[in-house]
């Protein structure tokens, strides 16, 4: 066997005319996927394996060897195998001298090894051209054509050359390859398919927690609590009723908790007088998670406007106003119109139709097919003047609705506010210090901070 004949072999980049063969090491599920793939798309493949054996599982035109014979036979050298078998690459070194290996490899758990997987592979085989890419395709994906949701394939390696070629395959593929840079940036392509959603984490436990809160809240005050005292069975409201009180005050609170950091992170900026210095890590976190917190938040507004088109029809609110209709008529009393009151609820729900409309252009403006087409002063308006009227608007809803309970001790059971009163302290609070850092005297010196102004500048010229 002439070991050293491939070595020499040109690394040039693939014309779409003649694709050159690529070695596949290991027959598993994504060696064999990744096979299946690169046949289609004109390559010539061979495996490397522990069982020069074909299976009907390979693709019929792929030819298996031994993980030396083919390595001969590839510039290019797929190695789709655990990183835990690594070891048996170290005694072909020889070999895989000046190849590009091509480390697809995952682990199970975050920042598992001290180093990544690419990195060991370039350890133990120190003459190979290691390049990271494909880990984050599954072989399912890969198999069956639905790649719509991974169409990105990151790439990262020290050598430009290698990088080049790999990503002309990942292209030839139909994939999008992304340059991630050096192979330092193989640890965090690693990291990327573990993550579970990391930037809703926080709005989808905070909104639990609250929703919690909240329902048991409601259900003490508006089931146990007549049941106790006046002996009435309301159990019923746990299907609508409290579910839409709930709905509508997460969708408040967690639209406020939007823009919550925004007014501490001016607050702190005035404080210490500089932007150059960092904000808390919970407060960096906070910020980062806003765009999810606000859709959370127009998913519980959604959910308010559905239940409140069912209404109408539901037996207990038809039942009430047929038994108002019934005792006028036993009364022979007709109430006149409370002018007031309609005044009241038509506000009430002209401010929910304004509110719940902007929601949800703020909603659609988040969107990166949307947000990609405004510019950054564009999306500022919308997120940040437009959401803030948002805000206004669904307090305001919430303050028409209830207002008039405020000052009525009856509204008071167990000496416990009403749960929408609950829900109006974030967003007041939020709006009342907004409206305070809009003063000239105060957003003055804020917009200078902000543009790079020190009140004690660390550095004088
Ligand atoms: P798999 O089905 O278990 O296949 C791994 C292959 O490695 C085996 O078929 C075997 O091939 C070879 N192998 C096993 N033990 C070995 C040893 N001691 N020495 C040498 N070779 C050995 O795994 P897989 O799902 O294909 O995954 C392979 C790699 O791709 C992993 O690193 C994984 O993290 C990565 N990956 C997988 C997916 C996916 O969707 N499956 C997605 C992204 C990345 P032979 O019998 O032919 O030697």
């Amino acid at each position: 066997m002439n070991k050293n004949s491939s070595n020499t072999m040109a690394l040039t980049p693939n014309t779409p005319n003649k694709r050159e063969t690529v070695c596949i090491f290991g027959t598993g599920d994504f060696g064999r996927a990744l096979g299946h793939k690169m046949i289609q798309s004109g390559y010539p493949v061979v495996f490397g394996s522990r069982s020069a054996q074909t299976s009907s599982l390979l693709p019929k035109d792929a030819e298996v060897l031994s993980h030396a014979e083919a390595a001969q036979k590839a510039a290019v050298i797929i190695i789709a195998i655990q990183r835990q078998h690594y070891n048996f690459l170290a005694p072909l070194a020889e070999i895989l001298h000046g190849k590009v290996l091509v480390d697809i490899s995952n682990n199970l758990k975050i920042n598992q090894y001290p180093e990544s997987n690419a990195e060991y592979l370039a350890q133990l085989v120190p003459g190979a051209k290691v390049v990271k890419a494909f880990n984050t395709v599954s072989a399912w994906a890969l198999q069956s054509g639905t790649l719509d949701a991974s169409r990105q394939v990151f790439v990262c390696g020290d050598d430009v050359e290698a990088k080049q070629m790999v990503m002309d395959i990942v292209r030839a593929l139909g994939l999008t390859p992304l340059d991630q840079g050096s192979l330092l940036a193989a640890q965090e392509i690693e990291n990327y398919p573990l993550q579970l959603f990391p930037m809703w984490k926080f709005p989808i436990y905070l909104s639990l927690g609250l929703t919690a809160f909240f329902f048991f809240y409601c259900l003490a005050l508006d089931v146990i609590y007549p049941y106790i005292y006046e002996n009435k069975d309301f159990s019923f409201f746990i299907a609508i009723s409290i579910p839409n009180k709930v709905c509508p005050i997460l969708a408040l609170i967690l639209l406020a908790l939007v823009y919550l950091p925004g007014v501490l992170a001016a607050i702190i900026q005035l404080y210490r007088g500089t932007k150059y210095r960092r904000f808390p890590d919970w407060l960096d976190k906070w910020m980062l998670c806003r765009k999810q917190l606000g859709l959370v938040a127009l998913a519980f507004a959604s959910v308010h406007v559905l239940y409140t088109l069912v209404i109408p029809i539901r037996s207990y609110v038809r039942w009430r106003i047929s038994s108002y209709t019934v005792s006028q008529a036993l009364n022979n009393k007709t109430s006149p119109l409370d002018i007031t009151n309609a005044w009241l609820s038509d506000s009430y729900v002209a401010l929910g139709i304004l509110g719940f409309f902007l929601f949800v252009l703020l909603g659609i403006t988040s969107l990166p097919s949307v947000s990609n087409n405004v510019n950054w002063r564009e999306f500022r308006f919308v997120q940040s003047k437009l959401g803030y009227l948002t805000l206004i608007l669904c307090t305001a809803h919430t303050l028409v609705y209830g207002g008039k309970w405020f000052l009525n001790p009856s509204s008071y059971k167990w000496y416990l506010p009403h749960a929408y009163m609950l829900s109006l302290i974030v967003p007041c609070a939020v709006l009342v210090v907004k409206f305070v850092l809009i003063f000239p005297c105060i957003d003055k010196p804020l917009t200078q901070i902000r543009q790079g102004w020190e009140r004690n500048p660390r550095y004088s010229a």
